[in-house]
């Protein structure tokens, strides 16, 4: 399989229970899942993160962050 047939094969998010920030996605409003996607898409690191969502009142596990970045949570299972 080359790389290039793999990227169509990109891990899908499963039905099951999503992590903390991956509840914490389907749950905001556009607007602000676009932010945060775009921290998890930019290099903002797994603290950086922590400390927005926090400071927003969102509860998120702060080792999830890098956990679901790499789709390495339950979402991706
Ligand atoms: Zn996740």
């Amino acid at each position: 399989m080359a790389l290039a047939d793999r990227i169509t094969a990109a891990p899908k998010r499963a039905h099951g229970l999503p992590c903390s920030v991956g509840d914490l996605l389907d749950r905001l409003p556009d607007d602000e899942r676009t932010a945060l996607q775009h921290m998890l898409d930019n290099g903002w690191s797994q603290n950086e993160i922590y400390d927005a969502v926090t400071a927003e009142g969102h509860e998120v596990g702060r080792q999830t962050i890098n956990r679901h970045r790499s789709r390495s949570c339950r979402c991706y299972r």
